[in-house]
């Protein structure tokens, strides 16, 4: 099994070139990101991925996290690298300076986070789980409890997690029934259980605080009845200093498919007198901050599409160089590495160009999300935060969904030795095939892309996006040469499914609202798969002109336009297809009567 290398070079080139990190360090708040100190914090990240957490991943795996009486020990190797991952100062990157972070920007964060997904995805849930908490904490807090609780979460001596989903409430958190009863003294007490909380009890910090969705006795139902609770495991003295034990346990911890160092915890809280839990902004609005932190959320997790794919090809080509199997077909009596096959090769440019696809749109996104934040233009910072609400589903979705393709593919290339554990490529596909599902379903992600990003405002952002893909196919036709015929002549069908599918969309919502959304992943999969290929033919561009200026890195920008080409010709030729099953396909879905099942 390979050890996981940070891809730096394609990082940052995507970051410089399609994400404008130039652009994004001009941003109030983000002028500490210069390229040097970028390109350091790149490289250290780098080291303790592959130096620390890589070789962690496979044993993790192997061993798990284990529960015993309420405790629970995660596998040998992780309490250590979480101290060193904390020392490090790795936790409080992209926290503001006020509570000890480091200010970097999201476009920055990124690729590091992005480095620890691909090197240990159950290590790195851990921090990511404390980034959701945080933010719900700067959003929302009150003052004395960012003193209390943000100063060592944004260290990362104390972690964080988030208690949605109940066993009854999960993509429908309307149905959250966890009580929360007002105290004199103006805590609350919680009364409930919580299922597949994410690092809900381990043995990295000495406090864990939890954040958790419940309901207060004359909350009206469903969403808008919900209220978000701080609750501590160990209640904070006035003084800092750790006080009681609170009234909540871990009951048990699940057997899962994959992540199976990442502890996935069943909580329940309150089988005494309650646990204490302290409002965060007002009550019955919990559910609302809650959607304002998804954005964060969702993206992350759609990075773990990207960072599987990418530790998946990384292994995959490893194998593909050494393993030697058949002669090549051109000659030769002696059999060759795999790699020279033309089926091999197919697998491989399909993972290479998917994974930079992914990348290359989502560092996009993150950069939107920078200047949505921060842009000192008011209508500039709408118009991106419109960008970046359009594009999260598709991150998110269309990169996991993507993620699974890819590391599935991973195993192939490497044959019977890909199904067999010890390689470690099944891990991959393993660990991938939660990311569709949590944090909100692809076809929740669907929903939300159809329904609140496309039709709630008749397709407006998304037809300014078309406008932007449109100026680039454009370029893409004075380019000359053949790549750049072919890739301009899919792009161009592709932009105009897509346009197709929006008009589809918006005009039929209303009378047939069952046949949008039966066509709503296969039209976030066609988004996803246009949108990718509008970042691969501006890479293309880039990398021509580069080429032109002649100042070295041939291969890699060759590299880069065989790429996008090979996209063109194999991914975003789908989209057409795609299109005929959004707008044709409604009727199948829903023709059986349920009986007929
Ligand atoms: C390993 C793991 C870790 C997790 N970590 C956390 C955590 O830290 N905190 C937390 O709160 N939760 C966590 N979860 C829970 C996770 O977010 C939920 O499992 C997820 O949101 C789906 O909910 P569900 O399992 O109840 O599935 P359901 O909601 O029952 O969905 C079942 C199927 O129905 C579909 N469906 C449901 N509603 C619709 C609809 N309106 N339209 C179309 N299709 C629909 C879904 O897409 C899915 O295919 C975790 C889960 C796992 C397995």
């Amino acid at each position: 099994m390979s050890e996981y290398q940070a891809p730096l070079r394609d990082m940052q080139f995507v970051l410089n070139e399609l994400a404008d990190l130039a652009d994004v360090a001009k941003l109030p708040g983000c002028e500490e990101a210069t390229p040097e100190l970028v390109e350091q914090v790149l490289e250290e990240a780098g080291k303790f991925a592959s130096g620390v957490l890589s070789p962690l991943n496979r044993p993790a795996d192997e061993e798990g996290s284990h529960w015993d009486n309420g405790k629970v020990t995660t596998p040998r190797g992780f309490k250590d690298a979480y101290k060193q991952f904390i020392e490090g100062g790795w936790n409080a990157l992209q926290f503001p300076g006020d509570w000890g972070g480091q200010g970097l920007p999201k476009l920055v964060a990124t690729p590091v986070m992005e480095m620890w997904k691909s090197a240990n995805l159950s290590f790195s849930l851990c921090p990511l789980l404390t980034t959701g908490a945080v933010e719900a904490l700067l959003l929302r807090g009150s003052d004395g409890q960012k003193k209390t609780f943000l100063p060592k979460m944004v260290a990362g001596t104390w972690t964080g997690t988030m208690n949605l989903t109940e066993p009854q409430a999960g993509s429908d958190l309307a149905l959250v029934k966890t009580r929360a009863v007002r105290q004199a003294d103006g805590t609350y007490r919680l009364h409930g259980q919580k299922i597949f909380i994410t690092y809900g009890e381990h043995d990295f910090t000495e406090n864990i605080v939890h954040m958790v969705l419940a309901r207060t006795p004359e909350a009206p139902e469903g969403v808008r009845g919900i209220s978000l609770f701080i609750v501590p495991k160990f209640l904070v003295n006035r003084d800092g200093s750790l006080g009681a034990r609170n009234d909540l346990k871990c009951a048990s911890i699940e057997h899962k498919l994959g992540i199976h160092a990442s502890p996935t915890a069943v909580m329940i809280y309150g089988e005494k007198e309650g646990a204490v839990g302290y409002l965060v902004g007002e009550e019955n609005r919990g559910l609302e901050y809650m959607f304002i932190m998804m954005n964060a959320a969702r993206f992350a997790v759609g990075m773990e599409g990207l960072a599987l794919s990418e530790r998946a090809y990384q292994q995959a080509l490893g194998y593909a160089k050494e393993r030697v199997q058949s002669r090549d077909l051109s000659g030769g009596g002696k059999a060759v590495p795999i790699i020279r096959h033309p089926d091999v090769r197919r697998m491989l440019m399909s993972m290479k160009a998917q994974v930079e696809a992914m990348r290359a749109l989502a560092y996009v996104v993150a950069g939107a999300m920078d200047a949505a934040h921060r842009h000192p233009d008011k209508e500039e910072r709408a118009k991106t935060q419109a960008f970046v609400d359009l594009m999260i589903p598709v991150v998110k979705g269309w990169s996991t969904e993507t993620g699974i393709e890819v590391a599935s593919t991973g195993i192939q290339v490497h044959g019977g030795m890909g199904f067999i554990e010890e390689t470690g490529a099944a891990q991959h596909l393993r660990d991938a095939r939660i990311t569709t599902i949590y944090e909100g379903t692809t076809g929740i992600q669907a929903n939300d892309l159809v329904g609140r990003k496309i039709a709630r405002e008749s397709g407006q952002t998304a037809k300014e996006v078309l406008k932007a893909m449109r100026a680039v196919e454009a370029a893409l036709g004075k380019a000359g040469g053949d790549d750049f015929i072919a890739m301009r002549t899919s792009f161009s069908a592709g932009i105009t499914a897509t346009a197709e599918c929006i008009d589809w969309i918006v005009a039929n919502y209303g009378a047939d609202v069952k046949a949008v959304h039966a066509g709503a992943v296969p039209f976030l999969k066609l988004l996803g798969i246009v949108s990718g290929g509008w970042q691969m033919a501006r890479a293309a561009l880039v990398a021509q002109k580069r080429l032109a200026e002649g100042k070295g890195e041939k291969a890699f920008y060759e590299a880069k336009i065989k790429t996008a080409r090979f996209y063109a010709d194999h991914v975003m030729t789908q989209a057409p297809a795609l299109k005929n099953t959004i707008v044709n396909g409604a009727a199948g879905v829903m023709a059986l009567a349920e009986e007929q099942f």
